[in-house]
């Protein structure tokens, strides 16, 4: 058995750095995603990032960010300028920061050769092909820059593509792999994922948790669907790692437990799909201001055809009676966008779907001048104010509704309303026990 303190004293912290090349980025033309992208890929290995910096299509000063950031940091890491065109100069700044000359690498000239099958290569595109003597490249799957690791005397540079869909699977699938076996340790993360609470409030039911651990750390992260909070160890192995992970993931449950609908890659679509199949409850949906992106959701879901029966979109007052059977009493008592027509419409859905299960969603998501769609049959809904929501939910003969007023633009609340009746499902359908 190793003596306690034997892990802090090995564990090897990598610091690394980003920089992002692109005049675009810094003419503010594109967002700096892969920054972001990067920044919580490196978090989740264990890896600090002090700094971040965006430096434009200029080999000296690009230079001049190699130089500096080498000075605090192990690994630098840099997106963009790495295209065919002469202001594309990421490749060559590097090459010349370490004293290398570029050589033809044979594998990435036919990587492009294959790329362009059948159309007309570019002859600038050869340039792409080459790379800084005595480095590691990298094949790119999705386009035709490869990305480039340079090594010395422990300093790290990663040269990667600046597209995102470029980028993010050469990480993913080259780049990490090398950053875990350049650590002495393992790194493992968890992440439980939490909805109906706000970042804030979950973080501050854990405030000392997170304040306290060092290994592993608890750092939260603001999602669409809720917060995440990933757990990371440094440990010798996986099973190390596991046991100094799992009482804090026991503690994080024990506090906030009623909010957990998963874990690591479980969306909450999948986590309510595999409780309905688990259930085994069939399920129908009843949609206005979501106009099917509920049923997408749910549809994503591999297997899902075991359970779910019908979708409706039913957008104006005559589809909600007409097609669901919502009363025309209540749509005029009430409105549209009320408890009572939520709780029609799921339960219309469920009866002419023949499922177990109806939801609905019916609000106004606004942004729109068209304060009434259907202003003939007097709708008093539409007094009702911009992000009020109804959810309905009907289960063996029984209704549940819920009003949300959702701050934010037109896609905000649509996408908010989404998630709320997902995890309303939850809410109401875990205690069920299996049919
Ligand atoms: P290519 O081989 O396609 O020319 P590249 O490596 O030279 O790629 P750039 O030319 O710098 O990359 O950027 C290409 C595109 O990638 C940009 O127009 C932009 O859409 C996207 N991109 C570049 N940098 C970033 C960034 N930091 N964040 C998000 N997107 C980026």
């Amino acid at each position: 058995m190793m003596p306690a303190f034997f892990l802090e004293t090995e564990v090897l912290y990598m610091k690394a750095e980003i920089i992002a090349v692109g005049t675009e980025l810094l003419l503010g033309d594109i967002t700096n995603t892969n920054a972001r992208y990067l920044s919580e890929q490196l978090a989740g290995l264990g890896i600090e990032v002090y700094f971040e910096s965006v430096v434009g299509d200029n080999k000296e000063r690009l230079l001049g960010a190699f130089k500096d950031g080498f000075t605090r940091a192990d690994i630098i890491i840099t997106t963009g300028g790495l295209g065919p065109t002469d202001d594309d100069i990421t490749k060559e700044t590097g090459a010349e920061y370490f004293g290398r000359e570029l050589v033809l690498d044979e594998s990435s000239l036919n990587n492009i050769k294959s790329y362009f099958k059948g159309r007309e290569m570019s002859k600038t595109n050869i340039k792409q092909a080459y790379v800084p003597k005595d480095s590691t490249v990298l094949k790119n799957e999705k386009g035709t820059a490869p990305g480039i690791i340079i090594e010395e005397n422990g300093k790290v540079l990663v040269m990667l593509p600046g597209p995102p869909n470029e980028m993010e699977p050469m990480f993913n699938n080259s780049v990490k792999p090398y950053l875990q076996g350049r650590e002495k340790h393992t790194i493992c993360s968890r992440t439980l994922r939490l909805t109906g609470i706000g970042e804030s409030s979950a973080a501050e039911v854990i405030r000392e948790l997170m304040a306290n651990s060092t290994n592993p750390t608890v750092a939260p992260y603001a999602k669409d669907d809720g917060v995440h909070f990933r757990i990371t160890a440094r440990g010798k192995d996986v099973e190390e790692c596991n046991k100094l992970i799992e009482p804090v993931a026991v503690e994080i449950y024990s506090k906030l437990g009623e909010y957990i609908y998963g874990e690591n890659e479980t969306t909450l679509a999948r986590a309510v799909v595999n409780m309905l199949m688990e259930k085994n409850i069939t399920l129908a949906v009843a949609e206005s201001l979501t106009g099917g992106m509920l049923c997408s959701r749910i549809v994503d879901i591999e297997g899902v055809s075991k359970i779910f029966k019908e979708g409706f979109v039913t957008y104006t007052n005559e589809s909600k009676a007409n097609t669901l059977g919502v009363s025309k009493d209540t749509l005029k008592n009430y409105g549209a966008i009320s408890r009572e027509t939520a709780g029609e419409m799921a339960k219309g859905a469920a009866l002419r779907a023949g499922a177990e299960l109806g939801i609905s969603t019916t609000g106004i998501a606004g942004g729109g001048a068209v304060k009434n769609p259907t202003p003939n049959n007097e709708d008093i809904s539409y007094d009702k104010p911009e992000g009020r929501v109804y959810l309905g939910l009907y289960y063996k003969g029984n209704i549940a509704t819920k009003e949300l007023n959702i701050k934010g633009d037109r896609q905000r609340v649509r996408n908010t309303a989404v998630v709320r009746m997902l995890d309303f499902v939850r809410q109401n359908i875990k205690d069920t026990p299996r049919e």
